[in-house]
């Protein structure tokens, strides 16, 4: 195979094609440079500009002030699970965790190692919905309030973020971040592992209200230390120098596009198409997301057996539509169609739907 097919996996997912292709054309020799990107030195001036490049990027991109500290971390959405209560939880302190899906749950796993973690809220076990305001048990004397604004196995989103009055808002925005725009001023700290929807895996972004950095309690391991990251500009050891170049043309990219607008413009249409192509087949494509709730990242849906779901699966990926197989946690289809995904795939999804009803139906 020599052409690129429609990739709508969950994780890492597709990248603007321009971006692999400048990557690819500057991989042996960049520009000036005289050698890789992978090859220089994470101290050189070159570095300076592609992490400062992309920062001053994601600032215009998201309109971040200078208020907040913009990380580039190691290790994942996952190791942000035990960051964010490690820095931000202190002894004798309690969060408050709202849960929505799988990685809500991964999330207050590991903070409940750390310090008392409140569940302010919960849809299990069917995670097809947010919590409504009233069921909200937010408490005022909480450090922080945790939420995931996508879970990208359920494909359920936040359209909105909840109110959490002065108590401080963390967000795990790996799987939709910069789909839409985001007001950041509300928010003491964002996370998200750039493999959905910024660049390749390795690297971890991380936006944090300075000020929180106060809270940050001595003697933590030096790299597990927001404030040791912060203060060494994330280059307190070698950072992923690829990752984040890549993360760097992913930014400029998106800015081209139109920006956050843009992009939630873009998302919005691909997400309406495929909805609209499950609302009209008479109940074939059952969605899991309760309507109002459903993600424009991630499309879960069942068919009406799971040999028809696998038989969907087979002869998508025949046809180049690869990557719909739901997570095994929850079984069915789940197509993500992340910003770099294209319009042209959904259309090409949605033309498949409709063939594979009329002869499986
Ligand atoms: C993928 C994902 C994670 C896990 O990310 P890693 O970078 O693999 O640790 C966490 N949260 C959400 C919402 C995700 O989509």
């Amino acid at each position: 195979m020599t052409s690129r097919i429609f990739n709508f996996g969950a994780g890492p997912g597709v990248l603007p094609e321009s971006v692999l292709e400048e990557a690819q054309r500057d991989l042996v020799v960049l520009p000036g440079v005289g050698m890789s990107v992978m090859e220089i030195s994470h101290r050189s001036k070159t570095f300076d500009e592609i992490i400062g490049g992309c920062e001053v990027d994601i600032r215009k991109l998201a309109n971040i002030s200078s208020d907040y500290q913009i990380l580039f971390l190691q290790g994942g959405a996952s190791l942000q699970f035990s960051m964010v209560p490690m820095n931000l939880l202190p002894a004798g302190g309690k969060a408050d965790y709202i849960v929505t899906g799988s990685w809500g749950k991964k999330a207050v796993k590991e903070a409940q190692k750390v310090g008392t973690v409140q569940i302010a809220a919960t849809t299990e076990p069917d995670f097809t919905r947010v919590p409504a305001v009233s069921e909200l048990k937010l408490d005022p004397s909480a450090t922080y309030v945790h939420f995931t604004s996508n879970e990208t196995i359920q494909g359920v989103e936040w359209k909105r973020e909840p109110e959490t009055g002065s108590v401080p808002l963390v967000c795990d925005a790996s799987s939709d971040i910069f789909s839409r725009p985001i007001d950041v001023a509300k928010y003491g700290l964002i996370y998200a592992g750039a493999q959905k929807n910024l660049g390749p895996s390795g690297v971890t972004l991380v936006i944090l209200r300075t000020d929180l950095l106060e809270r940050v309690p001595k003697n933590l391991a030096m790299m597990l230390d927001y404030k040791v990251q912060a203060e060494n500009k994330s280059l307190y050891n070698t950072p992923p120098v690829f990752g984040v170049y890549i993360m760097r043309l992913v930014m400029k990219w998106l800015l081209g596009q139109g920006g956050l607008e843009g992009m939630a413009h873009a998302n919005g249409e691909k997400a309406k198409l495929l909805y609209n192509a499950i609302d009209s087949s008479g109940g074939y494509y059952r969605p899991h997301a309760r309507a109002a709730d459903r993600s424009n990242m991630n499309v879960t849906f069942r068919l009406p057996s799971e040999e028809l779901e696998k038989k969907f699966v087979s002869e998508a990926k025949a046809v180049k539509l690869d990557g719909l197989k739901g997570h095994r946690s929850v079984g069915g289809i789940r197509a993500s169609i992340y910003n770099a995904f294209p319009k042209a795939g959904v259309e090409a999804l949605v033309d498949f739907m409709k063939r594979f009803q009329t002869t499986n139906g």
